[in-house]
Order: C-alpha cells, then structure tokens, then sequence
C-alpha cells in the first residue's frame, strides 16, 4: 500500500528541489508544487499524531487502518508495542543546526508528559538512529576528558562563561568526582548570563580573523563561525567545546540513545526512532531551553564519538541491516546492482515502511520510483522486478527489531 506523508517545514530545512524532502516527494507525486522559498526539512512515515500518514489510494490514515486490520501487525506486535507502529521513519535536509537536545528515557518521558504534557507531547522515549546520504555532521556526546578541559584551558572566552571555580574543579576532579564536575561546568555554561554569552561569542569570532590556519583548525573556526552567523549569541555555539563532532560518509549511522547530548548539523539523512516526538532543548534554537529538565537527564559519561557509529549487519549480498539496542526499530539499507532484474524483500516479523530513493520497480502490477513510501505488513513476501536497469535501485526499510 503507497502512502501519503507529512512534510514538516521546519526554518531549519534546506530550501526548495535543494532539499531531498522536496525532491522525494516530488518525484512520487508529479501535481506537487514545490516552493523554492520554502524549507522542507523532514518527511514523516508512520502514524505519529504530529505528522501522520495516510493510504494514498483511499485517504484513510494509516493508524486507522492497521487498528481496523489489527493482523498486519504480526504475531507479537500488540503485545509488544499496542496498536500502532513502535516507530517513526523520516528522512531529514538539514540547512542549518538543530537544536542541541537529549531525549528522555521512557520513564523520565511519561513522568514529564504527565506533569507538562504542552511540551512533551507522547510519553515515550526517542532513541534515535540516522543513516546519512550525503556527508553528514553532528554533534554528540561529551568529547573525552582530555578534549574538554584542553578546550576550557586554552580558550579564554569559554573559560570566562564556564567560570574558573568549576574549570579548576574539573582539573583536580578524581574519577567518582568528573561527572559532577562537568556537570557543574555545563549548568553554568548554560545559565550564563545571556548579555555575557553574547560578548564573549563575538570577542571569540574577531580574534578568529587574525590567527593562523593551524589555531583556527583547533579551535573549528569555520564551524563556530557558522553556527554563530546561524544563531548569533547562542550559547550552544559554545557547546561545540563540550560535544564530540561527527561526521558521516553516505551509508555510515550513529546511534542516539536516552540522556546522550546531540545536534545535527547539517547533511541529508534517513532517521528512525521510537514513535515519539520528545525533545528537552538546550541552545542552537529559539524555541525553550529547559534547562533544568536537561540538566537531570543528561549523561555525562566521556567518549569519543566513534562508539557512537554504529555497524550495520550484511544480511545478504544487498541488504545491511541497522540494529540499535531497542526492539522498537532497526532499518535496511538496500541496494540492488544496475540489470538486477528482480528481488524479493525479506519478510519481517513487523509491518515495516519502505522508502525508494533511487530507481524503479513493479510491484504486485504497479509502478513505484523514487519517493514512492511503501507499508508492508507483517510476515508479507513482497516481489518487486526492477525496471530501468542503468542506476543503482536504493531503498530503505524500517521495521520493529523483534
Ligand atoms: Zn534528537
């Protein structure tokens, strides 16, 4: 069954047919009118009440219809996550930063749907994994120790807004003592006082024009300078100090879990996660910064960002599979070879959503291209012959990890 899906235009989103969003959804549909001043930033498959999908033949919201067909779940799928999809796939063009942000674990997310449901709107955790398809930055995690207290000892500026006390503390910190010693650094880093955020920001950004190549490349001047021209005055500018930088060839993931700091920086790429929308925000944005809730949540724990990436399995000689350590999700990365003429999906014990980003094939008598979006119930053998045999056939299919 094709479905339809919500695009949610957020400012941070690439602009027009420049973002992959517009380009996907265009394709799929040809009547669709894409404005070059608008920013797509993500495409929603699932049945998440912010941003639903619907049958593209009947209209009926695909949430509906699997209640209504409750055996397109499969043997252990009520049981195990209700009636509903246990995730939410998207696909994301990232223009300029997201906010630096963390998700809850489940309890935290049902104790703070419970007391602000305004602001955190399901009671679900989000452990999230994204697969890039260009390269890719993000921030994530805390840097190694060493890293951080380098940064905070030879940038004069940062030391100003963390405070001397709580650099010093970490400097002396024992190893049961770092973690509440970085956190100390943070709060405060986060707390600053707004005016002297802003002056330290730009006393930073104009000495960076005299220095040497070698001093810029240490500090990520190009990097600071342009999350500053993004979000100027913005304390997380200086989070870059603080959080590992990552970045992604196409075909390489991380894997988000709870508490774990993170910010996308920019790039195209395919996200999945737990079905929920619950995000505690922290800088890069001019929505609320909950500090607080962030400071209870986080994990302080330092390592470097390479633990964060994540290996997918070979299943066979076309499909790697993504499973991050949460039975909520895991995605496929299929590519089939130009003249392969014909592939079955392997069945899954979960409905799952396909996306095709590259290519074409027939399916059950129809025609599907890239930007087609698939549901494929439980246990379901799909055959597809693929047509146009000069390009690389690419898709993505994300399923329960059960
Ligand atoms: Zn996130």
């Amino acid at each position: 069954m094709e479905l339809k899906c919500t695009i949610q235009m957020y400012d941070w989103g690439k602009r027009g047919m420049n973002s992959i969003v517009a380009s996907l959804i265009k394709s799929a549909n040809a009547d669709f009118i894409v404005d070059e001043q608008k920013t797509y930033a993500e495409l929603w498959m699932g049945t998440h009440k912010n941003g639903p999908s619907y049958l593209k033949d009947t209209d009926v919201p695909l949430q509906k219809y699997i209640q209504e067909n409750i055996e397109t779940l499969g043997g252990n799928g009520v049981q195990m996550f209700g009636s509903n999809l246990s995730f939410l796939f998207k696909v994301l063009s990232i223009s300029k930063a997201l906010s630096i942000q963390v998700h809850p674990d489940k309890k935290k997310a049902k104790e703070l749907h419970e007391l602000y449901p305004d602001i955190y709107k399901d009671p679900n955790h989000k452990p999230e994994l994204a697969i890039a398809l260009c390269p890719f930055e993000a921030l994530c995690g805390f840097r190694p120790l060493d890293e951080i207290k380098d940064y905070l000892n030879n940038i004069s500026e940062l030391f100003a807004v963390v405070g001397e006390t709580n650099v010093h503390r970490l400097s002396q910190a024992a190893d049961s003592t770092i973690s509440d010693a970085l956190q100390q650094c943070f709060y405060s880093l986060m707390t600053c006082d707004s005016n002297k955020v802003t002056q330290q920001l730009r006393s930073l950004i104009d000495r960076l024009h005299n220095t040497d190549d070698s001093y810029r490349q240490w500090i990520k001047a190009n990097l600071l300078e342009r999350l500053h021209g993004d979000y100027p005055g913005d304390v997380g500018c200086f989070a870059i100090y603080l959080f590992n930088y990552v970045t992604l060839q196409p075909g390489e993931a991380i894997y988000i879990g709870p508490n774990v700091p993170h910010a996308y920086l920019s790039g195209d790429c395919i996200e999945c996660m737990a079905c929920s929308d619950n995000v505690i925000r922290a800088g890069l944005t001019p929505k609320l910064k909950d500090v607080e809730t962030l400071i209870q949540v986080l994990s302080f724990e330092c390592k470097s960002s390479s633990v964060k990436k994540i290996q997918p399995f070979r299943e066979d000689t076309f499909t790697q599979v993504f499973r991050p350590p949460v039975s909520e999700f895991a995605v496929a990365k299929i590519t089939l070879p130009p003249g392969r003429p014909s592939y079955s999906l392997k069945p899954r014990n979960s409905p799952s959503i396909l996306l095709i980003v590259g290519g074409k094939a027939k399916i059950s008598s129809k025609i599907f291209s890239r930007g087609s979006v698939l549901f494929i119930p439980a246990n379901d053998e799909v055959e597809m012959k693929v047509l146009c045999g000069c390009h690389p056939m690419l898709m993505f299919q994300a399923f329960s990890n059960v």
